[in-house]
């Protein structure tokens, strides 16, 4: 079997990466989240005080952006993937609602974006990859062979996302999480560079009514159907 790229986009808690680290597991391929990179970012600009209200300072992020320094490393208990940043697993801290709120206005800046896709693309090159996103099947990966795009109703997605952070003990309510998605959504889709899109290609797959299980089967087909031909 040929070995591919496939490129999984979406809308902000849709199932996405649930969907990617399965069929990495079930392929023997490499899984790449790329938004823990672009929360890892806006965490260090948290950290350093480089947020000036809503957006990070533009000049000071990017002479910052020399120093930080993003891996994957897959934690042998669990055999999961997590972010490291400069030397420090994150993967904790990355997905509170603080990284949440401030991610979109971080991604939505070009230079920030061009560093990313540029590391994002250096991961894949070898293939073997199943990378998460907004911007793999349209920018990225552009010549993936397997591209999905996922969606699902925002209170769907809502009330999945309040369940994950509530059983992490973050305290939030589902209006909070709501008005999160929706405004990352907003941001994600109407920016310059890389907005998130389905790409012309993308096989579109909306999940709201369908369980964990029948949407691996049906993206395993989808693999297998593609690696074969
Ligand atoms: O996928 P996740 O929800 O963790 O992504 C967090 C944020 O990172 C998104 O809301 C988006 O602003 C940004 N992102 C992006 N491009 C990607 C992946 C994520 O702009 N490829």
């Amino acid at each position: 079997m040929k070995k591919m790229v496939v490129a999984i986009d979406g809308h902000s808690s849709c199932g996405k990466s649930t969907m990617a680290k399965e069929l990495a597991r079930v392929t023997g391929y490499t899984y790449i989240d790329s938004g823990a990179m672009y929360r890892a970012v806006t965490l260090y600009c948290l950290e350093h005080g480089l947020f000036k209200g809503d957006a990070p300072d533009g000049e000071n992020l990017r002479k910052a952006l020399r120093d930080i320094h993003l891996s994957f490393q897959t934690n042998p208990e669990t055999g999961r993937s997590e972010t490291y940043l400069n030397g420090r697993n994150v993967e904790k801290e990355i997905r509170s609602m603080e990284v949440a709120d401030k991610v979109s206005p971080v991604a939505a800046i070009g230079f920030v974006r061009e560093e990313m896709v540029k590391q994002q693309q250096a991961l894949g090159r070898e293939k073997g990859i199943v990378m998460d996103g907004r911007d793999i099947g349209t920018v990225v990966f552009p010549n993936a062979e397997l591209k999905l795009f996922v969606t699902a109703s925002p209170e769907i997605r809502a009330q999945r996302r309040l369940e994950e952070l509530t059983a992490k003990g973050e305290s939030t309510t589902l209006e909070e999480v709501l008005h999160n998605l929706s405004k990352r959504d907003r941001i994600d889709s109407t920016r310059k560079d890389g907005p998130l899109k389905k790409a012309v290609d993308a096989i579109v797959i909306d999940n709201s009514n369908l369980s964990i299980s029948e949407q691996n089967r049906k993206v395993l087909e989808l693999f297998e159907e593609i690696a074969q031909k």
